[in-house]
């Protein structure tokens, strides 16, 4: 069944409707920033997140309605802030952690911008220079990593932000999602193909000789539209094809549901479940034991009504074990609860088809 014409037409809908629903905010009072403990490559260490307000996903904007469970866009100023703003932001929250004494032996350092660091039209390259001249000041800092789709990834501009942290790691996050097209495109509408990344890869790939420049890929466990045992296969496959790419760290997002998506509308239709924490655990053990990159997997939802979801009697034991798996990467031992056996039913029976059918009968 080709599902894609309905999905884009009712992607575009959503979009409008969330995107008139959001109420505008200014700038500062949309950054953010806070620290934790976290993975490093040269081992554990602590990571300080910053979150820079930005025009807003350029995609989510373009018109396609961008991806099907993302809604990062309403927290964007959805105005043009220039990069003296951008600047005065950034300075304030990476200080409000610096006096915080959060830069104390190896740290990272990641920016988010919901949407893509390298494009100029979000992080004009000034303010891209200023940031990373600013951290380059901080011995402590090991790692700098960024998020971008594929298409902004150019050697000129990594070349730039290299040279100005020499000594550092510069990571290129990229939201890959599957390795599946088909999933991506249409289930997901990403809106870049296997072939896209690929190219940003290369790139990434070529330069690795002359700089430390790294690439992780975010990896989104169920889209929608996909089963439990298609969400675990897909994740597992998309890891080994992340691997064999030359991608240096893999990071899985269990989806959440986000207010003013697809994802949601099919969720309150009762179409769409997130995954179960089993399918994470199930997922971080067969990753393990079959690639060698690191692997993290995101915990951030886990246990709450719009996350990944077990029982109360063992949603925080396993979401413990995964985070202690994160940091050491080793293979999670076995659990056993009673909601198990309801998880191994949902893994091996259900299929896609009444969700499918449903979507098409009620748009
Ligand atoms: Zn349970």
């Amino acid at each position: 069944m080709n599902t894609q014409q309905p999905l884009e037409n009712m992607l575009k809908d959503i979009r409008k409707k969330a995107l008139k629903r959001i109420d505008k905010k200014p700038p500062s009072v949309l950054a953010a920033s806070w620290s934790g403990d976290d993975l490093l490559y040269s081992g554990p260490g602590r990571a300080i997140f910053i979150v820079l307000p930005t025009p807003g996903c350029a995609w989510a904007l373009a018109g396609s309605g961008g991806c099907s469970m993302c809604s990062y866009i309403a927290d964007s100023p959805l105005q043009k802030v220039s990069s003296k703003e951008l600047l005065e932001i950034f300075k304030e929250q990476f200080q409000r952690q610096v006096e915080k004494q959060e830069i104390n032996g190896p740290t990272a350092i990641k920016i988010f911008v919901s949407g893509s660091f390298l494009n100029p039209e979000e992080i004009p390259e000034e303010a891209q220079k200023e940031i990373f001249k600013i951290i380059n000041e901080y011995d402590d800092v090991e790692e700098v990593v960024v998020e971008s789709r594929p298409e902004y990834v150019t050697e000129e501009v990594l070349r730039d932000c290299c040279t100005l942290i020499p000594g550092k790691i510069f990571e290129v996050a990229m939201g890959l999602e599957s390795a599946d097209d088909k999933i991506r495109l249409n289930r997901i509408n990403k809106g870049f193909t296997q072939k896209d990344f690929e190219k940003a890869m290369k790139i990434i790939n070529d330069l690795k000789s002359d700089f430390n420049v790294r690439a992780k890929v975010y990896l989104l466990v169920k889209p929608v539209l996909t089963s439990e045992g298609e969400a675990i296969e897909d994740a597992v496959k998309s890891t080994q094809y992340a691997e064999e790419i030359g991608v240096d760290r893999v990071s899985f997002c269990p989806s959440t549901i986000h207010k003013g998506t697809l994802m949601e509308i099919l969720w309150r239709r009762g179409s769409y479940q997130p995954p179960w924490i089993w399918s994470t655990l199930e997922i971080i053990r067969r990753v393990r034991s079959s690639v060698k990159i690191p692997a993290i997997m995101d915990t951030a939802g886990f246990g709450t009504r719009r996350g990944p979801y077990n029982c109360k009697k063992c949603n925080s034991k396993l979401k413990d074990a995964i985070i202690k798996s994160n940091i050491n990467q080793t293979i999670p031992e076995e659990f056993e609860c009673e909601c198990k056996v309801k998880w191994e039913a949902d893994v091996e029976f259900s299929d896609m088809t009444r969700s499918t059918t449903n979507l098409l009968k009620n748009h």
